[in-house]
């Protein structure tokens, strides 16, 4: 499913939600493992971005007992294979590739981040388009302001907001192995350029139904680090 916003929305921008960790005294979920993903990004786009798209995706996700394990290659590699990955985990079964591959435009909305069905399962793939969240900025220049008086870092935090919260979005739908949509929420589908660039990111709370939801299928699927 796509996160989308409309062209003619309004706008604008950080991203510094810090590390990783659970905010105190939220102990409840704490019993979901972590899950491991690999991250594939195009050369062109910098490890820097990549990680602060990451920390974004983490921010929305804190708090929801629900962590990532991000696990990074630098060029277009097979991450399946074997044998170039020391460490305690085993495959990861999911990867994100940030790229510049675009999807077209729908009913106006333009995709930031997609992920695939094969009839009711999800792909193992999110793939979040770098190429349509600079397009996005340039027509959102109303909230994120002047690309052309734009430094470089500005652009890259903007990007990254956009880009971790589409993440966010698009791992609701794997974790739910679901199309499904909501009003409000994580899984809400279009999204304007404020929200997608504001600071802070409001309305991307998740679900506590959808959250058990998710939480059974990490552990069914042995998505987990268990061993
Ligand atoms: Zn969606």
């Amino acid at each position: 499913m796509l996160i989308a916003t409309s062209l003619a929305a309004a706008l604008y921008a950080s991203h510094a939600f810090a590390a990783s960790g659970t905010a105190p005294g939220i102990t409840a979920f704490t019993s979901v493992p972590p899950m491991i993903v690999d991250v594939v990004s195009a050369p062109d786009i910098s490890a820097s971005l990549v990680s602060s798209v990451l920390a974004e995706t983490d921010a929305v996700w804190r708090g929801s007992g629900f962590t990532f394990v991000w696990r990074r290659a630098t060029r277009e590699v097979d991450p399946y294979a074997s044998g170039n990955e020391a460490g305690p985990y085993p495959a990861a079964t999911l990867r994100v590739v940030i790229g510049n591959e675009t999807l077209p435009m729908r009913d106006g909305r333009l995709p930031l981040g997609w992920i695939r069905f094969d009839d009711a399962a999800p792909g193992q793939e999110i793939y979040l388009s770098y190429a349509n969240v600079d397009r996005l900025m340039a027509v959102a220049q109303e909230v994120v302001g002047l690309l052309s008086q734009m430094p470089l870092k500005q652009r890259e935090i903007l990007s990254a907001r956009a880009m971790g919260r589409a993440l966010a979005h698009e791992l609701g739908h794997y974790l739910l192995a679901s199309k499904i949509h909501t009003e409000h929420g994580l899984m809400k589908a279009s999204r304007s350029a404020r929200e997608l660039f504001a600071a802070e990111s409001r309305g991307f709370q998740i679900d506590p139904l959808q959250r058990r939801v998710m939480a059974v299928r990490l552990r069914r699927e042995s998505l987990v680090v268990s061993r």
